[in-house]
Formats: structure tokens, C-alpha cells, sequence
């Protein structure tokens, strides 16, 4: 047995028994960001998810051409493509969190910059239903945006709940950022598995996602294989079999209103 493995079997196993005994299965799901284009990484990303029969949702970011991505991504069962952002470039004033979208923009250039997201997933071939932007940081007028034009939400960190019934965040990044990129660490990352997995069982929130998050450009050799001892546990499901009350769209909300 991997240390990875002994690791997992130690920390969350005897959660996992109680939700067994309790007649409930996790439903984690999996989220992994930053894609642009097929790497070697990319093409390791996506043999685990056949290997492991682990349906991931690639976060792309649309400033360029992503039909390559597409392309490889068509062929892997249960893989979607989400809109990562418009650029990827920071614009907050110095000193304020990271992010595409701040104070002073107006909703018509966040929704121009939405639409042209779209188009570029859409001459690839593909209908984006889900926004994950970067740096976590969904701005109000940013949400807005995304509701008017019928796209789901990906941050991280928060359980579903009613008030934003068309956001789904990941959970668990196997990854630290700071002061740079490297695996988390299975310890640190089962940890906070364990207390996430706990906090539902006792509360009742058996349905409550749990989101992996993976950044495939960025893993050192050790996030791989913990994701190796890892998806065979998790079995992700597809993130759109967890979808909420069915999106409303734009036009759904013009007939609302006028029918
Ligand atoms: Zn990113």
C-alpha cells in the first residue's frame, strides 16, 4: 500500500464507514482550471479521468483559440469545458484582491466581455453552462452578468445553498500557492476532506457537493500521485448530473416577465 493510500485509509476512512453505515455516498465532483490549450500535462489530467472513470470539469480560458482543447476534451467521457475567466489578467487597483472585474466597471462591458467568452467556446464547438472566475473572486456585477446570460457559477469554498441555487464551488485544491506552487501535502489535504466531510454528515447535508480542485499546469509529481491514491476513493460524479433547479435563462426571464 502507497503511503498516499495508508494516509487516505487513516484519515477519512473512518468517515467514509460512517456515512457508509449511514447509507450515504459523498458526491464529490472535480474541477480543474487554467487550460488553454493540449500539454503533456493536459493529456496526464485526462488519462487519470478515463482511468478512474472520473467525469472533470477543465476550466479554459477563452483568450485564444481553444478548439485543440476541445478537440481532446470531446473524446473523454463526461469531461465539460467551463469559461475560466476572459483573459486571466488581473485588473484590480493595487492593493485590492485579484480579479477581472472591479468597482467601477459597468455591467453592458462585463456582459460584451461574457459574450465574446462564449463565442470563442462556441466556434470551438461548445456551449459553456458554467463560469469559474479567476481568483475566486466572483464581483456582484460579474454575478449579474452570469445570471442575465444563463451560466452557472464556480468559486471555491462554499456549500450550495438556496440563495445562489446555480453555484457549485470546489472544495479541496490538492495544491498551496504560497509561496509557491506545490502539492498541499495528503495530510493537510485529508484534514480538511475529513472536517468538510464531517460538517455535512452531522448536519444532515448528505447532497452537499464536495469539490476537487486540481490546476494540471502546476502539479509537482507528488499532487499527482496523491490524485492517483485519491479519484479511486472519491469516484467523482459529473458536475452536471449535481445541477441545481434548472437555470433560468435570459430569454426564460423575458417571458417570465412579460407572459
Ligand atoms: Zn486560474
Amino acid at each position: 500500500m502507497s503511503l498516499h493510500r495508508l494516509l487516505i485509509a487513516v484519515v477519512i476512512g473512518p468517515e467514509l464507514a460512517r456515512w457508509k453505515a449511514a447509507g450515504h455516498v459523498p458526491a464529490f465532483w472535480w474541477r480543474d482550471d487554467d487550460a488553454r490549450r493540449p500539454t503533456p500535462a493536459l493529456d496526464r489530467l485526462l488519462s487519470l479521468s478515463v482511468r478512474f472513470a472520473a467525469p472533470i470539469t477543465v476550466a479554459a480560458v477563452p483568450d485564444g483559440d481553444i478548439a485543440a482543447l476541445a478537440k481532446a476534451c470531446r473524446v473523454i467521457p463526461g469531461a465539460e469545458l467551463a469559461i475560466h475567466g476572459f483573459r486571466h489578467e488581473n485588473r484590480a487597483p493595487p492593493g485590492l484582491p485579484f480579479g477581472e472585474v472591479y468597482d467601477l466597471d459597468r455591467l453592458a462591458d462585463v456582459m460584451s466581455d461574457l459574450s465574446g467568452a462564449t463565442e470563442v467556446f462556441r466556434r470551438a464547438g461548445v456551449t459553456p453552462r458554467l463560469f469559474v472566475p479567476p481568483w475566486n473572486n466572483a464581483h456582484p456585477t460579474l454575478k449579474r452578468a452570469l445570471d442575465l446570460q444563463g451560466l452557472s457559477l464556480s468559486c471555491y469554498g462554499q456549500m450550495r445553498s438556496a440563495a445562489e441555487p446555480n453555484r457549485l464551488d470546489a472544495h479541496l485544491d490538492v495544491m498551496r500557492w504560497k509561496p509557491a506552487a506545490r502539492f498541499r501535502g495528503a495530510a493537510r489535504f485529508l484534514l480538511r476532506a475529513r472536517r468538510l466531510l464531517a460538517e455535512r454528515r452531522t448536519t444532515g447535508a448528505w447532497d452537499q457537493p464536495l469539490g476537487l480542485l486540481t490546476h494540471h499546469l502546476d502539479h509537482d509529481e507528488a499532487a499527482w500521485r496523491f490524485l492517483e491514491a485519491f479519484l479511486p476513493i472519491a469516484r467523482p460524479v459529473a458536475r452536471t448530473s449535481l445541477d441545481g433547479p434548472a437555470t433560468v435563462s435570459l430569454r426564460d426571464k423575458i417571458i417570465l416577465k412579460t407572459g
